[in-house]
């Protein structure tokens, strides 16, 4: 099957903004503003929408302090208890975040992927469950808001921005596997909308979402190859039903679910872009947005098991010699490869964002390249703080304990560090990525 041309570049005038002079966006946005100038005009305090003086600063400080206060103090339990990070994520809905990356036309903070793999970044450094249920919800209000109706703004986008509404990724199923872009999900035209059927699996935040955008196959024996579709589907549309809670031996918090979708009536104003245009969304929107939260999110795992076993060298002391582990210059050569591994992954990612949100031609091969380098550096680092830590993050409970376990699935999450490199290959030997 060859559903994908050779160029991996992104459609001219990518359209992940291309909604963003909606007239009733644009006027929204100029009311602010307007109200801002006339409270100044009246002599009163300046007061705007704090979110229109969010900048990418305020935003981590407001995250770090997030991750403080609400996310770091919960993480074990998150873990132990295979718990979803309600509060994280209403601190984060709380503090105006829930629209990053939902462009500022429709009310959103209007950021990028860059500003999505950073405050992933934040989150993963204490608890990766907690970046990846952020992470998921921001793909999906993404893909909603690439080519957002009237109706979709009013249902789905301003109740996210609003922080009222949980959205998530669901286009995994049992049959197609690590080939994600590949549904068999069946969407049957009816005269009032469509009926959906099929079953999605490890939906990331489960039943906490309050819709999902899945990913559906015309049921029309004559439609064409690969035509398939992108829905949103609301949790209260009759017919969902959920498999067992989530039970993995990392990302414990993520509640993902198995999905079942048994005639599953939704209007047509639920069909997001037009009828077929999946793999558009799959190569402009869910993959530079998912890479991108991915890769954060371990990066953050990185960066906390090298303080880990940092920590651990400079107040490890051995009686017998006097010294701490910091004084050894093999265990200091050690740290300083770590440190390296991480941040040279670090710029990988950052340039592959930066390169993404600028539109650049070649940006997909690198967010690609990123998010699998991610994979390896994480598994890795991880692994080598553990050396570093000796007997004591062997033990359950250890923080290394729940970061190798979590590190583990940054692999398995797809697109997978196989089906990357072989896409990576393909595009560098000028082969469609989507031969199979
Ligand atoms: C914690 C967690 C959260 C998730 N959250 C979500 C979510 O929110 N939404 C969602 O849609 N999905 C989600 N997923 C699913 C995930 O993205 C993958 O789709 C899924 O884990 C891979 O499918 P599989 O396990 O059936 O792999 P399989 O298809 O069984 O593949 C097994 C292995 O074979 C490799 N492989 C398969 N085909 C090929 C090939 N042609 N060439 C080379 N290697 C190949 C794969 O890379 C993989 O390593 C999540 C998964 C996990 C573990």
């Amino acid at each position: 099957m060859d559903l994908m041309p050779i160029s991996h570049s992104f459609d001219e005038g990518d359209k992940r903004y291309a909604s963003a002079s909606h007239p009733t966006y644009v006027r929204k946005r100029n009311r602010r503003l307007q109200n801002a100038v006339k409270v100044v005009e009246n002599g009163c305090r300046f007061v705007v929408d704090p979110r229109t003086m969010m900048n990418i600063d305020a935003i981590q400080q407001i995250t770090a302090d997030i991750v403080k206060d609400v996310v770091a103090p919960n993480a074990e339990a998150i873990d132990r208890e295979a718990r979803w990070p309600k509060q994280s994520l209403r601190a984060l809905q709380d503090a105006g975040l829930a629209g990053l990356v939902v462009p500022e036309a429709y009310g959103g903070l209007g950021y990028g992927t860059l500003a999505l793999a950073q405050i992933c970044e934040q989150l993963g450094s204490e608890c990766a469950s907690t970046a990846i249920c952020f992470g998921m919800h921001s793909v999906g209000a993404s893909v909603i808001a690439a080519n957002a109706s009237q109706d979709q703004c009013d249902r789905y986008l301003s109740p996210i921005v609003a922080g009222k509404h949980i959205t998530t990724l669901s286009l995994s199923e049992a049959g197609t596997g690590a080939h994600f872009y590949l549904p068999q999900t069946k969407l049957e035209a009816q005269p009032d909308g469509f009926r959906i059927s099929g079953t999605k699996t490890f939906v990331t935040n489960g039943d906490n979402a309050d819709s999902y955008v899945v990913s559906t196959v015309a049921a029309d024996p004559d439609a064409p190859m690969g035509q398939f579709s992108c829905v949103v589907v609301p949790r209260n549309a009759q017919g969902l039903s959920w498999g067992k809670p989530w039970d993995g031996m990392g990302m414990r918090g993520n509640s993902s679910k198995m999905l079942n979708m048994d005639n599953v009536h939704v209007p047509r104003e639920d069909l997001l872009g037009k009828e077929g245009d999946q793999i558009w969304y799959i190569f402009n929107v869910v993959c530079p947005y998912f890479l991108m939260a991915i890769a954060g999110t371990y990066l953050g795992i990185m960066k906390s098991a090298i303080e880990e076993g940092r920590n651990h060298l400079i107040n490890r002391h051995h009686a017998h010699v006097g010294l701490t582990l910091a004084q050894m210059p093999v265990l200091q050569h050690q740290l300083g490869q770590m440190w390296g591994e991480f941040e040279k992954t670090r710029q990988l990612v950052y340039h592959a964002a930066r390169s993404f949100d600028a539109d650049e031609p070649d940006a997909l091969i690198t967010l690609m390249s990123a998010k699998a380098e991610v994979a390896d550096g994480v598994v890795n680092v991880v692994n080598e703080a553990m050396t570093l830590m000796g007997g004591i993050a062997y033990r359950d409970g250890s923080k290394l304990h729940r970061f190798m376990r979590d590190a583990r699935a940054s692999h398995l999450m797809s697109p997978t560090t196989e089906i990357l490199r072989i896409w990576i290959g393909r595009a560098l030997l000028g082969q469609p990525l989507l031969a199979d």
